[in-house]
């Protein structure tokens, strides 16, 4: 069997056309389109280009998207009074503060970030206000990889309702709200994580199986039950050429991007899992633009909640 990849590209470009018309309303409605503050402190290389990419979308589906960057010095403080402008600026409808911030604010600060967020405008879904409604099924802001995946999932008509979906990651940014979406849709879920013990026996029992980890090709063919849908969550920049070989083989496409550019982002699942899976999301064009489309989404939706 050879996987049917799952084109999160197609997808996510989808939703964003559908969110223009929503766009064009509120701005005719308002006298002003909605607005995204995104907040960047210091020069993480990943988080630039995520960012970039975020302004890039906004823009182009017709949102304000208003960029504030602090230095990689700034103090905790500083992010917490920006955030408190944004949450009380009239313009700015959604806020998100791009993680990770920088390791010497200390462990609990991006939490502390979140909590600073007003849920209203809470477009990352991280909030406990939002966590909380998003545990009892009420959510309107739910955090966007997990949203998009089930999105994915939706539009590729896989089914989620009584099937069995394995989680493997519990992080509050991916791996809780994911298994909390999959039980709505009424999945049976399991949740993984680095104690789980037998983790490939565990994962094979899924009908669906979300990996969101960060390690490069960890779950490997014999992880997956024959014909499972699996979602591929995992973006680790990879620079050790081994590393690009031993997955790919010198031959492939990726060995070729790396040479050209010197690193590539490498998901959670081995290439040899799309000779067992049904269907699989690739990285990169799997997840990532679903992000991006329910970040534009949710923006919207925040923006109306104002209205
Ligand atoms: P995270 O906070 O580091 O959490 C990783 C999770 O994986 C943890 O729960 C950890 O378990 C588990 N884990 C680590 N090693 C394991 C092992 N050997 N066996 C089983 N479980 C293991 O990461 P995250 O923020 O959830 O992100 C996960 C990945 O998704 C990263 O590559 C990130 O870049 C990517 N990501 C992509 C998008 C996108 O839009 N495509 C969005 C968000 C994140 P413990 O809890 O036991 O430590």
């Amino acid at each position: 069997m050879t996987a049917r990849v799952l084109d999160g590209q197609a997808i996510g470009a989808a939703i964003r056309a559908e969110a223009v018309p929503d766009v064009q309303a509120f701005t005719a409605a308002s006298g002003r389109p909605p607005g995204l503050g995104i907040v960047l402190v210091g020069n993480d290389p990943g988080s630039e280009v995520y960012v970039r990419n975020k302004v890039k979308a906004g823009g182009e589906a017709g949102l304000w998207v208003d960029l504030q960057r602090l230095p990689a010095t700034a103090a905790l403080d500083e992010v917490l009074q920006l955030v408190d402008r944004l949450n009380a600026s009239s313009v700015h409808d959604g806020i998100l503060v791009q993680s990770p911030l920088p390791s010497a604010m200390g462990k609990g600060a991006s939490q502390r970030v979140f909590d600073a967020i007003d849920p209203a405008k809470d477009v990352d879904g991280f909030n406990p206000v939002n966590v909380g409604r998003l545990v009892q099924g009420r959510a309107r802001l739910k955090p966007c990889t997990p949203s998009g995946i089930i999105e994915i999932l939706d539009r590729s008509n896989i089914q989620i309702a009584g099937r069995h979906a394995v989680v493997i990651g519990r992080s509050e940014i991916v791996g809780k709200p994911m298994a909390m979406l999959l039980l709505q849709r009424d999945a049976t879920v399991t949740i993984c994580h680095s104690k789980t013990p037998d983790l490939p026996s565990v994962a094979r029992t899924g009908d669906i199986l979300v990996a969101a980890i960060g390690r490069p090709g960890f779950v490997t063919a014999d992880f997956v039950k024959p014909g499972a849908a699996v979602v591929d969550v995992g973006t680790t920049p990879v620079f050790e050429r081994e590393t690009v070989e031993r997955l790919f083989g010198p031959e492939s496409p990726r060995m070729a991007a790396f040479e050209k550019r010197g690193s590539i982002v490498v998901g959670d699942v081995h290439p040899g899992v799309a000779a067992v899976a049904g269907a699989l999301t690739p990285v990169p064009g799997g997840v990532g633009p679903l992000t991006i489309a329910l970040l534009l989404k949710n923006t919207i939706l925040a923006a109306q909640g104002r209205l």
